[in-house]
C-alpha cells in the first residue's frame, strides 16, 4: 500500500523541531531512526502530514555529570554496544542493546524513539526502568526531566504531550556492588520478547547480603512496568540463596496479570515471569558479587 502522503522538514536542533511540533500539533510526526515509525507509516496505521526529521542534529557523545551518564535521545542501538563509558557505568545498556531485532535495526534505532514508542516489549524500555532512567524532554513551552517512570502510560502510550520530544537519558551511576542482568524469550532471534526481565541488585558493603534490588518487566502488560517494591522487601537482608530466590520468584508471578495472544497465553507468560526473575535475580547477584562479566 505504502504510506500517505507528507511533507518532509528536516531539522538541526531539537529547539527547531519544537518549533515545529508548536505549529503543526498532532498533525506532526518525529523521525529518529524509522524502525517502527516507517512500519506504521507504510500500514498507514499513522498518517501524519509533516514528518520532522531529526536525523541531522548532532548526538553529542555519552557524557559524565553530575553523577549521571547522559545519552543523546539520537544514541543509536548500536552504539550502546560498542562505546567504552555505557559499558563501564551502564552495563544494562549493552546487556539489553545485542537483543533488539537485528543488525540493521540496531544500526539505525535511537534510544530516544525507542522510549518514545513505548512498547510494551522493548528491551529499552525494561531496562530504562531497572536503571531508575530519567529523560530530559523538551516542548514548545521549556524542557522538564521525567523518571522512566512516569513516562509509559499504557500500549504504545507516553506522557509525553504532543510537543514534546525526548532530548536526553540520564542514568545515575551505580553504587558500588551493584549488579545487573537481563532475561528474556523470544519466538525467533530479532523478534520482540513474549516476555522480558531486568534486576538491579544492590549488596551491602558491610556483609555482602542484598541491600537494594529493583525488577522490571516487559511483554505482561500494556506498558514496560517496574515490579512494586513491596514484593521485593523479602529479599533484603537476604544472602540471595537459591530457596529465597525461587519464593521471591513465585510471588512476582502470582502478582502479575499478563494476557494472552498469538505468541503465548497468560499462563506461559506467568510461567515465564517466573523463571526469568529467577534467572535475572541470581544473574545479577553474582555480577555483583564480581562472579560473573
Ligand atoms: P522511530 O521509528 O523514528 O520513531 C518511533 C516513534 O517515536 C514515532 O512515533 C516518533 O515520532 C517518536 N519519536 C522518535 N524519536 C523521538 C524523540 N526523541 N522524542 C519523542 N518522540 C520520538 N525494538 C525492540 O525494542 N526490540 C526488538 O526486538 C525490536 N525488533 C525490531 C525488529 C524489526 C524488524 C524492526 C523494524 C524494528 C524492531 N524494533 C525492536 C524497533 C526498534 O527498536 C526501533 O528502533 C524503536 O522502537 C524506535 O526507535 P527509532 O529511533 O527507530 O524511532
Amino acid at each position: 500500500m505504502g504510506c500517505a502522503p507528507f511533507d518532509y522538514v528536516t531539522v538541526d536542533s531539537f529547539e527547531h523541531a519544537a518549533q515545529l511540533l508548536r505549529t503543526y500539533g498532532e498533525d506532526a510526526k518525529l523521525l529518529a531512526g524509522g524502525q517502527s515509525l516507517i512500519p506504521m507509516l507504510n500500514l498507514r496505521l499513522l498518517r501524519p502530514s509533516v514528518l520532522i526529521d531529526l536525523n541531522s542534529v548532532p548526538a553529542h557523545a555519552p557524557i559524565i555529570t553530575d553523577g549521571e551518564l547522559r545519552l543523546s535521545a539520537l544514541t543509536r542501538h548500536r552504539s550502546l554496544l560498542e562505546d567504552r563509558l555505557i559499558e563501564a557505568h551502564a552495563p544494562l545498556l549493552p546487556m539489553v542493546a545485542k537483543h533488539i531485532g537485528n543488525v540493521r535495526v540496531r544500526n539505525r534505532g535511537t534510544i530516544g524513539g525507542s522510549l518514545a514508542h513505548g512498547d510494551p516489549s522493548a528491551e529499552l524500555c525494561v531496562a530504562a526502568l531497572a536503571v531508575d532512567a530519567r529523560v530530559d524532554v523538551l516542548g514548545s513551552s521549556g524542557g522538564r526531566t521525567l523518571n522512566a517512570s512516569d513516562l509509559f502510560v499504557g500500549y504504545l502510550t507516553t506522557s509525553l504531550e504532543p510537543d514534546e520530544m525526548i532530548t536526553a537519558v540520564r542514568i545515575p551511576l551505580p553504587a558500588p556492588r551493584t549488579g545487573w542482568a537481563f532475561e528474556e524469550v523470544v519466538r525467533r532471534g530479532s523478534d520482540f520478547a513474549v516476555v522480558a526481565v531486568a534486576a538491579r541488585v544492590r549488596l551491602s558493603d558491610v556483609d555482602g547480603t542484598i541491600s537494594d534490588v529493583a525488577l522490571a518487566l516487559g511483554g505482561v502488560g500494556d506498558r514496560a512496568m517496574t515490579v512494586d517494591a513491596p514484593l521485593l522487601t523479602s529479599a533484603v537482608g537476604t544472602d540471595g540463596s537459591d530457596e529465597s530466590l525461587d519464593e521471591i520468584a513465585a510471588m512476582i508471578a502470582a502478582h502479575v496479570e499478563p494476557f494472552s495472544d498469538v505468541r503465548a497465553s497468560a499462563a506461559y507468560r506467568r510461567h515465564l515471569v517466573a523463571v526469568l526473575t529467577r534467572r535475572a535475580l541470581a544473574g545479577a547477584i553474582a555480577r555483583a558479587r564480581g562472579g560473573a562479566s
